[in-house]
């Protein structure tokens, strides 16, 4: 079976109420492409989650932006995978790089996060990138490959898994990955994935682009043979996110 076309979009630390409202009436009324051949997932801040979940069209999905990295308890601050399992909320997105950099998550930490949110039933965006130093260093492949290592020793299935590969210097830049960087980070973490997981794995689990996607620039990209997605940040609080999804047609 191929991998179906995954689009997430990341909705950051953005949206008042008013303005969550006019987002999720833009993706109710957008005309995309079918289930069948594009899965949605949008992840709006912990506050708008049961909202959006409730009023969003039934084939789109929720994520959360993060959860805490074990069992719930004295952990102010933090939200745990059990509550957002309890919520109906079926997604998260960990490792992002604003969290790893701003917040200091070690790829271990976000390795030990995965494990425990597929361990409680939750789906993850699993995110890896390089910096623009790592890059013009030539380490962008260690870089992906040990943020990637992480994971894969603390989880067996992978299933649940999409990798998201976004460039640092990318995100939020306008400076997207050319289709062929995109490509050949994607091809690359397949075959490390064949390697060290294994062909059926490598085959299966989704690896997106993330970093300045747009309207203009995610056909391309979309084109790209081991691109299965992609994960969008400022284009997803934007009409234009309706035409990224269609990209993957
Ligand atoms: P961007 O963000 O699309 O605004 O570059 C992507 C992300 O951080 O997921």
């Amino acid at each position: 079976m191929g991998r179906k076309f995954f689009v997430g979009g990341n909705w950051k630390c953005n949206g008042t109420a008013d303005q969550v409202d006019k987002i999720v009436k833009i993706l109710n009324e957008g005309q995309v492409p079918s289930p069948d051949v594009v899965e949605v997932v949008v992840s709006p801040p912990y506050v708008f989650l049961p909202v959006v979940k409730s009023q969003l069209r039934p084939e789109f999905h929720v994520a959360a932006q993060n959860c805490w990295v074990k069992k719930g308890g004295a952990f102010t601050g933090e939200v745990s995978a059990e509550m957002l399992v309890n919520l109906g909320i079926p997604w998260v997105i960990l490792g992002h790089s604003e969290r790893r950099s701003l917040l200091g998550e070690s790829s271990e930490f976000v390795g030990d996060k995965v494990a425990y949110a597929l361990s409680q039933g939750l789906k993850v965006i699993a995110c890896v990138g390089e910096t623009l130093e790592q890059r013009e260093s030539g380490s962008t492949m260690d870089v992906v490959s040990g943020q990637t290592k992480a994971i894969a020793e603390r989880i067996k299935d992978w299933t649940n898994v999409v990798i998201a590969y976004e460039p640092v210097w990318a995100i939020g830049t306008g400076k997207v990955a050319t289709p062929a960087q995109a490509q050949d980070v994607h091809a690359f973490l397949r075959d490390w994935l064949k390697t060290n997981v294994s062909p059926e794995v490598a085959e299966s689990t989704r690896i997106i682009y993330g970093g300045s996607v747009t309207a203009a620039n995610s056909k391309e990209l979309a084109g790209q043979l081991d691109v299965d997605g992609f994960l969008v940040g400022g284009a997803s609080l934007k009409p234009e996110f309706i035409d990224i999804i269609s990209s993957a047609t």
